[in-house]
């Protein structure tokens, strides 16, 4: 059975510069136990008041950002939508009392095209995104992710897109430049959710904000952790860090299998 995933996607920059979390998110692949018929990506760049899956009849690749080197915003990532996929999880989420909707129009952020463009260039499997809910905080993403353990076994690999630190403020301040050395308010929040997510401790990862250190500092808006919760509640029951590096001095790139 597929275990679920969460990534750091990093600046959009990772698409294209040179580092450890690029060189990693391309042998995700090798590391499945089986290749997934489709992925569910949970990305902190959608945010509804609700759960919200997508369904276009096409996807468009969203260039959500702004400022970056030309190149970035030729890149597209044609992966097929699927809207057997987005049925199915709206029912697993309806089910189990968090009703959600589809949107019919909206394509792939690059909170989902930038890691799945390094791990499956081919754009051969289908993809579907879910939203966040930012105020509805940790327990609501675990619960989601709850309600959609059972794709794994359907063959759908769930991925929590997001970034394990994400103080954005932080970024010129810190040197601005992808070897800058790693804040300590950076390493200490880190390492507390590393050691947390290691020993399974799931009522202190749902109260991070209360007892990890920096954790404010590092998220001033939950939306790039959230994710996280998605993917551990989808397999709270065994957890395994996958990949470890900073870049810029305070984007944590860590990434987790869960079940
Ligand atoms: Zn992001």
């Amino acid at each position: 059975m597929l275990p679920a995933i969460f990534v750091s996607h990093g600046s959009p920059m990772l698409a294209i510069e040179d580092a450890e979390a690029r060189d990693f998110l391309k042998t995700l692949p090798s590391l499945l136990p089986e290749k997934p018929k489709a992925i569910l990506m949970v990305s902190a760049h959608w945010e509804r008041l609700r759960p919200t899956v997508n369904a276009p009849p096409a996807h468009e690749t969203i260039h959500d950002f702004g400022g970056f080197p030309e190149a970035l915003y030729k890149l597209s990532y044609p992966a097929p939508p699927s809207a057997d996929l987005a049925k199915r999880a709206v029912e697993l989420l309806t089910a189990g009392g968090l009703p959600a909707d589809i949107d019919q129009r909206r394509g792939l952020d690059h909170g989902a095209w930038a890691p799945l463009m390094l791990a499956w260039p081919d754009a051969d499997i289908p993809v579907i995104q879910l939203s966040v809910q930012t105020r509805l905080g940790p327990e609501h993403h675990y619960r989601l992710g709850q309600l959609l353990a059972p794709l794994r076994s359907e063959g759908v690999l769930i991925i929590g897109s997001g970034n394990f630190t994400h103080d954005l403020a932080s970024f010129f301040s810190s040197g601005g430049r992808i070897d800058a050395p790693e804040q300590d308010w950076v390493h200490v929040f880190a390492e507390w959710m590393s050691s947390a997510l290691k020993d399974r401790r799931i009522g202190d990862l749902l109260n991070y904000r209360q007892l990890a250190p920096e954790a404010a500092h590092n998220h001033p808006t939950e939306e790039h952790l959230l994710p996280l919760y998605v993917a551990l509640g989808a397999g709270a029951d065994r957890v395994n860090r996958l990949h470890t590096s900073t870049t810029y001095g305070i984007l944590r790139m860590d990434a987790f299998a869960f079940g």
